[in-house]
């Protein structure tokens, strides 16, 4: 059994000459000028102090990089953004690999796909795509790196339509632990190709990725909003009104406590709201049509209308650039009454800023041979609830308002997680079906047997 390299530790007199003259891109190191520049993650709670921090400029830099890495008996984390940098492990004796100078992005409108290079971020494909009429599974934030999102699975607006975001990729190129580029497929090194798809960042740097897109132009969508002290009459409505919709409707029950600061816009600034989310893909008339029983409820506000695609990546409003977030989510195995009056009795008046149940089912909740290591998403409701967490005193308010509301829907929760929503470290084995795990474990072995590349969400290899 090869050894795991479980145990490296930091040799203060590592020389990066090498790596620095070796690659196009560059290395930063401890007490370097760029230091905290370079080691600061999206999520600017997280405090990561890797050995150094390497910043490649194409494939060629990464397989490098492992080389380096390998030789110098340190391991890798490779990181687009740091939106999902809260769940990481400590870095002594790790070199961060921040892809986020690999920035190319192709349209093939006849194929209707994409390829993106591994630092690519969501609202680039977003708007290359639209030139082109067509529309991706993109998430809720325009500034998610696309590798990461798709890694970890990949809920979408149009998932309900369209399905889980991995399940839509057509190819990944990935720079392997051995120090070799792959480009895997179906054909290609399937099984590498099946655990990227969902297993996370475990299996390797991927150096690009291409995926499906679909015809899109406008979509009917936007938010109903009501004032909070309706708080459980509105999510309840909402709740029923998700029984029986057509997979054309994604739909989101939330409140929303805006603090009083300068970043947020006027109208809102410092005031609360219960809203519905809709997004419709099918013809707005019957988007309306659906709408009906939500509208006569009589919102204060109301966004929903026909718009371009793209407008879709700042519907639910979430923070561009680095920010200070803490929070986490998990899925739910139903919502019935009971949880919503949880729910709100441990949202409202804490700090909690955004918390929300979004509609699953549809097409990510249809099996097929054709997917990856996230076949489905088991469970009909998803939850996530996160705050401003600007001070470290900030965040422990946070983490222990998100956690005692986890810990209410205890009863609830379903048996595995998506990752994706997943901000505080999980076992592995809950992330995933039985199966999907010990094959992945199996998978990770054959690739990468001495766990060099980490994860946020680590697999760890089974001999
Ligand atoms: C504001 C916000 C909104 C979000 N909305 C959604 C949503 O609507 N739907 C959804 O599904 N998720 C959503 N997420 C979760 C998000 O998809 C995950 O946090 C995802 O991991 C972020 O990817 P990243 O590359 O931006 O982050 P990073 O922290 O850079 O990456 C996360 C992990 O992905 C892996 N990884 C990244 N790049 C590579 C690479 N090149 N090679 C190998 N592994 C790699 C690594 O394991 C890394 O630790 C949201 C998160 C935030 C903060």
């Amino acid at each position: 059994m090869p050894e795991i390299l479980t145990s490296r530790t930091f040799q203060p007199g590592l020389d990066l000459t090498p790596l620095r003259e070796r690659i196009d891109g560059d290395v930063v190191a401890p007490g370097d000028y760029a230091w905290d520049e370079a080691r600061q993650a999206w999520n600017l709670t997280v405090d990561q102090r890797p050995a150094a921090v390497a910043l490649p400029e194409g494939p060629e830099d990464v397989v490098a990089i492992v080389a380096f890495a390998k030789a110098n008996d340190l391991r890798l984390a490779p990181q687009g953004t740091g939106h999902g940098a809260a769940a990481l492990d400590r870095l002594d004796d790790t070199i961060l690999l921040k892809t986020e100078r690999m920035r190319g992005v192709t349209i093939d409108p006849d194929t209707r796909t994409a390829r993106a290079e591994a630092g690519v971020i969501w609202i680039e494909v977003v708007e290359a795509a639209a030139e082109h009429g067509l529309a991706a599974l993109a998430g809720s934030s325009p500034d998610v790196g696309v590798v990461g999102y798709t890694l970890g699975g990949g809920l979408s607006w149009l998932g309900r339509k369209h399905g889980i975001g991995a399940n839509q990729v057509t190819a990944i190129e990935v720079a392997t632990a051995s120090g070799d580029l792959v480009r895997t497929d179906w054909a290609n090194e399937p099984d590498l190709f099946w655990a990227l798809r969902g297993g996370g960042g475990s299996f390797g740097i991927v150096t690009a990725i291409e995926f499906n897109l679909f015809p899109m132009v406008e979509i009917y969508a936007g938010i109903l909003w009501f004032p909070v002290d309706r708080a459980t009459e509105i999510l309840k409505a909402w709740r029923a009104w998700t029984d029986d919709l057509p997979d054309e409707m994604t739909s989101v029950g939330r409140i929303l406590q805006f603090p009083p600061i300068q970043e947020i816009p006027e109208p809102v600034r410092g005031q609360s709201f219960v809203v519905v989310q809709a997004i419709w893909s099918g013809e707005p008339a019957e988007g309306e049509r659906l709408l009906e029983p939500l509208r006569a409820l009589g919102p204060v506000m109301d966004t929903v209308a026909t718009t371009p695609v793209q407008e879709l990546s700042r519907l639910h409003m979430d923070p561009e650039g680095p920010a200070p977030g803490a929070g986490d989510g998990g899925m739910l195995d139903d919502v019935d009454d009971d949880l919503i009056d949880l729910f709100v009795e441990h949202v409202v008046g804490t700090p909690i800023l955004s918390a929300e149940i979004r509609h699953l089912g549809g097409a990510v909740a249809r099996r097929s041979l054709q997917h990856g290591a996230v076949d489905v998403f088991e469970a009909p409701y998803l939850m996530f609830a996160v705050g401003i967490a600007p001070t470290a005193e900030a965040r422990e308010v946070v983490d222990s308002a998100a956690a005692r509301l986890r810990d209410m829907l205890a009863p609830w929760e379903g048996e595995h997680t998506n990752m994706n929503f997943a901000e505080t470290r999980r076992k592995a084995s809950s992330l995933f079906s039985s199966a999907s795990y010990h094959r992945l474990r199996r998978i990770k072995a054959i690739v990468d047997p001495t766990d060099l590349v980490r994860s946020n969400h680590p697999i760890p290899p089974a001999f």
